[in-house]
């Protein structure tokens, strides 16, 4: 087993005129839940459908509607709990959060303010090899999505979609324990990368299907240490919270612009108001939306259309049971299995169908060159073609033939990567394309003497300086190489040619 406690790493320090601050960052991020109906109503979730054609009487919040718990929302969510290490609440309820907003039909959101389906749990976030940042969670919550008012289409009107009005949502909750924007993204990836292991959420940020609100202070070096020692919020800084951030590089250009907005304020003398404010990519700013806004000012109530949600011990344990191996394990054990560097363990483990592809490849065969030829060969490839693994022309199986063909001594490693690009361009089996082409290494000393005796005849000059001067001898390897069309057994003409020139 991998030694999975941490170093500390340094946090992200900025200076300002009088010296310098420490950023401190707790995000709430919304993960849509991976459901084929929605939270409370059999509607569809599908993405880019007909405007305002997934819409059931309960989600447009017609008279005398009443919402249905849906099994599997609520499977999912326990799910993602057990994933993050986190506890689950076999007693939860839900609550209403009224506001007015022309894509929320109900005039209330329904959502779990006293009462989350999960507690405390926490995740590592990997900042580089065996350093991470150990961050917590406070609480998952469930609740309904709102629609979408679309203000662009028209210069007089505005309209509304509610498709997405009443998709269930995840509402990941973390402790302030980030402490930087490169931090900040790690985390959101390190959550995406859990959740799409788990399957309870696709985590597509473009289609907003992950979007987080990033809770930012700053205060001076020693206060956030002092914090994770007492728990007091007290001695950090007033924060601000930017919203629905669905980008890994607005999240860090939001709190990098940020946290330096806060530390011009309090160096002026100032204090920071908390607030709600929104991020302006175009601008590379954040501006003011709102000001802070209380549980009060929504008028939680516990909602009377629903029953407190009440689970089994025994239904938990068996979505416990059926959880895959995680990141973290996955990558552990790729370290301990396969001797491979905690990085590559961590490109092969990013997401679950690269680390499947691997294994194949690697079963019964040596995992180091497996991995070397997987992220080398294999991804730089699919990234330039912008292709995903599962799309991959080269099989899994296809790649370990070419393996094998390697070890065999059939083909040395130059003609495999050849072959390589002839299996990914035209297909076919890799072992019968090497006799169809006549890529089969030559192995036989004769022919290969041959060759030598040839390229020492040609160049008699040449192999004079090389008897005096032994690393002339690369030379002669090199030529003899090229007139066999690179397919002599490099090692066997090494030796031929020292053997030849009485090295
Ligand atoms: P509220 O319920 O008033 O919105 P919470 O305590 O629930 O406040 O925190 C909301 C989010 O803000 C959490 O993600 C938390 O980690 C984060 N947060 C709280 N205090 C700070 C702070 N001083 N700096 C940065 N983030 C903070
Ligand atoms: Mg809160």
């Amino acid at each position: 087993m991998l030694d999975l406690t941490y170093d500390s790493p340094d946090p992200k320090v900025i200076a300002g005129d009088t010296g310098p601050w420490e950023i401190v960052i707790g995000l709430e991020v919304h993960a849509q839940v991976a459901s084929a109906s929605k939270l409370f109503s059999d509607a569809s979730t599908e993405f880019g459908a007909e405007p305002n054609s997934n819409v059931s009487f309960v989600d447009a919040a017609m008279p005398g509607m009443l919402p249905v718990i849906n099994e599997f929302c609520v499977a999912q969510a326990v799910r993602t709990g057990l994933g993050l290490n986190a506890k689950v609440n076999l007693v939860s309820a839900f609550d209403r959060k009224n506001y007015f907003y022309p894509d929320l039909p109900q005039g209330y959101q329904i959502s779990q303010l006293y009462h989350p389906i999960v507690g405390e749990g926490e995740v590592l976030v990997d900042l580089a090899p065996g350093i991470a940042r150990k961050v917590r969670i406070e609480r998952i919550h469930l609740e309904q999505d709102a629609g979408k008012s679309i203000h662009d289409m028209d210069p007089e009107s505005s309209f509304v979609d509610l498709n997405r009005t009443g998709v269930a949502l995840m509402e990941i909750v973390s402790r302030p324990d980030v402490r930087g924007p490169e931090e900040a993204a790690a985390y959101v990836g390190k959550l995406r990368q859990i959740l799409r292991y788990l399957g309870t959420c696709d985590g597509n940020m473009q289609n907003g299907n992950l979007r987080a609100d990033v809770n930012i202070s700053v205060c001076r070096p020693g206060d956030h240490e002092a914090f994770l020692a007492s728990g007091d919020h007290d001695v950090l800084g007033t924060r601000c919270e930017v919203k629905n951030m669905n980008s890994m590089r607005f999240i860090q250009q939001a709190i990098e612009f940020e946290a330096r907005r806060q530390i011009r304020i309090l160096e002026d003398g100032g204090s920071v108001e908390q607030e709600t404010r929104l991020y302006d990519p175009e601008k590379g700013e954040t501006r003011s939306m709102r000001s802070k806004e209380e549980a009060h000012d929504y008028r939680y109530f516990p909602c009377p259309d629903l029953l407190p949600l009440e689970i089994e011990r025994s239904w938990v344990d068996a979505i416990k049971d059926s959880l895959p191996e995680l990141p973290d394990a996955k990558k552990a054990r790729f370290v301990t299995e396969y001797g491979m560097t905690e990085y590559d363990a961590g490109v092969l483990t990013a997401d679950v169908d690269s680390a499947a592809y691997f294994e194949e490849v690697a079963k019964g065969r040596d995992g180091k060159s497996a991995a070397n030829w997987v992220i080398n060969e294999l991804f730089g490839r699919l990234r330039r073609h912008d292709l995903e693994i599962s799309d991959s022309p080269v099989s899994a199986a296809q790649l370990g033939t070419i393996l094998d063909l390697i070890g065999k001594g059939d083909i040395s490693g130059k003609i495999a990567k050849e072959l390589f690009d002839i299996v990914w361009s035209d297909g076919g089996d890799p072992a019968e394309l090497v006799e169809s082409r006549g890529m089969k290494q030559v192995t036989d000393t004769g022919a290969i003497e041959e060759a030598v005796n040839k390229v020492m005849d040609d160049n008699p000059d040449q192999a004079m300086k090389a008897r005096d001067n032994p690393k002339l001898a690369g030379w002669f390897v090199g030529q003899v190489m090229k007139a066999t069309d690179g397919k002599a057994n490099p090692k066997v003409v090494n030796e031929l040619v020292k053997k030849r020139l009485g090295l």
